[in-house]
């Protein structure tokens, strides 16, 4: 069809003798007035009319229809109107997730039959949203072959008209393409949303129409450029993953080595010291121990990381004491810190299946980071608990410190590698930001779940909950659910 004067008569009728119409619209009022107009226009010619909507869009689209002089009550006597709810209309012909081809021609051929009344001649107009309910509910494969059994439908029975509509709201992104062009392949007619439709002369539309061209070959410049440089972050992303792995492997040589030659140099003065010099000396070498030793837990979280991504992480499991293990981690970490009292309250008795020393780590990870955000000191609530479950055992152990907490906006990313909530002042405390996503990698691979409960100036609470085995059970496991290395 050309358009090449201002004659254009507004907003296209959907087709109401036979045919598929899509109608696009951006706000439920359009489409509550382009519906009301069809089926209207079907009541007045005395055609059938079947309408199978949302509550809220039957509701606007009947109350359109009573404005407007219709005897709605007096057409469902008729039984030339049919208003059906579209969910309800939909679970009756859904299998699974997809349409039964069968059940949907029996109901929805059965609801056509029914309006026509017998009339091989009279005309049949429907309205459905049974498509658009589905693809906002994201299962777009069932709407296109809901589409598909219309337009069998269509083929097979009494002719009818019908019409669907999507919000254009639902295919906002790049990857809607595809289906958006499946959307419009499946109908005969395709009507564009309001905002262009609404347009009422030829000028305004060419005029729109060169607009949205420019819009569009720009978006299309916008997002090549976009590609290139994610696939630029993404050899960066690889590159630092291949340098991380790198030096992490060359740090922990010397560092050990180091730490070894101290050692031995604390020893020999320790049989010779007699000297105050001496004594200093000893303290120093205190001093350069603690500081490796230090320096040895950073390069060893770097190298879990690293091996955490390319997955060759290895676990050494077994059945230990989960209590003992508790207190053992809880008497080692109260070693570091005088200004902190780690309190113990509860108890599980339970044994646990796993990587012992492992799930020691994520303890260790919880109290380090409880002692080094609460600065003033304070104590630190260590809870042990069961939950017994129907199918299951768990336990638990919470770590509750009263330092500075954390705002609900970082606890979403806490857990994420190299994340760290700065000080206030445009620093972060000591750290790399890998302890809790390495913490959390931990107890989700021994089937467990790690989360944090915080108010900013009142302190954090950590969860751990893991399962644990079930004395009733002889293999708590089956046997595969771990691979011991
Ligand atoms: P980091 O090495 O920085 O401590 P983590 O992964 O252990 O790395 O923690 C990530 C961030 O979560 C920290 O930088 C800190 O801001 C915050 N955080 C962790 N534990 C606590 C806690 N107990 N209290 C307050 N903030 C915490």
């Amino acid at each position: 069809m050309r358009i090449s004067s201002d004659e254009y008569t507004g907003i296209e009728e959907w087709h109401a003798s036979s045919g598929h119409d899509v109608q696009f619209y951006e706000s439920d009022d359009f489409l509550a007035d382009r519906v009301s107009a069809f089926i209207q226009a079907g009541l007045e010619a005395g055609d059938g009319c079947i309408v199978i909507a949302t509550p809220a869009h039957r509701e606007q689209i009947e109350r359109r229809l009573k404005a407007k002089g219709t005897h709605l009550a007096a057409a469902r006597l008729r039984g030339t109107y049919i208003a059906q709810d579209a969910a309800e209309t939909l679970a009756t012909f859904m299998r699974e997730r997809s349409p039964d081809p069968r059940r949907f021609a029996e109901v929805i051929g059965g609801m056509i039959q029914r309006v026509a009344q017998g009339y091989p001649a009279r005309s049949v107009r429907a309205y459905g949203e049974m498509v658009s309910l589905l693809w906002q509910e994201g299962n777009r494969a069932a709407a296109i072959t809901l589409e598909e059994l219309w337009n069998d439908l269509h083929d097979s029975i009494h002719p009818f008209s019908l019409c669907c509509a999507y919000p254009m709201a639902g295919f906002a992104g790049e990857e809607e393409q595809q289906a958006f062009l499946a959307i419009c392949e499946s109908h005969e007619h395709v009507m564009p949303a309001e905002s262009y439709a609404a347009l009422a002369t030829a000028t305004e539309r060419t005029r729109a129409i060169t607009l949205l061209q420019q819009r569009a070959s720009s978006l299309q410049a916008e997002i090549a450029e976009r590609k290139k440089v994610e696939e630029r972050l993404r050899q960066l992303e690889a590159r630092k993953d291949a340098f991380i792995v790198m030096a992490s492997h060359e740090l922990k040589t010397p560092v050990t080595s180091l730490k070894a030659f101290t050692q031995i140099l604390k020893r020999r003065m320790a049989q010779q010291t007699d000297h105050q010099s001496d004594l200093k000396t000893l303290l120093m070498l205190d001093r350069m121990e603690a500081q490796l030793e230090r320096l040895i837990g950073l390069v060893g979280e770097l190298l879990d990381v690293s091996k955490m991504e390319s997955h060759i992480l290895t676990y050494r499991d077994s059945i230990f004491d989960f209590d003992t293990m508790v207190r053992e981690t809880m008497a080692d970490m109260q070693a570091l810190s005088t200004r902190h009292t780690i309190c113990l309250e509860g108890e599980t008795g339970a044994q646990v299946y796993g990587d012992h020393d492992r799930l020691a780590q994520v303890l260790t990870s919880l109290l380090d980071n409880a002692i080094k955000y609460s600065p003033e000191g304070q104590s630190i609530l260590v809870r042990l608990s069961t939950h017994p479950e129907p199918d299951s055992s768990l336990v638990e152990v919470a770590v509750q410190d009263h330092g500075m907490g954390i705002s609900e906006q970082h606890q979403a990313y806490i857990f994420e590698r190299f994340y760290q909530v700065g000080d206030g002042q445009g620093g972060t405390y000591a750290g790399l930001g890998i302890g809790l996503y390495i913490a959390r990698q931990l107890v989700e691979r021994h089937n467990g779940r790690l989360w944090v409960e915080s108010q900013p100036g009142e302190g954090s609470t950590f969860h751990v909950i893991l399962p644990c085995v079930r004395q009733d059970v002889a293999d708590p496991f089956g046997g595969s659910q771990y691979e011991e290395d």
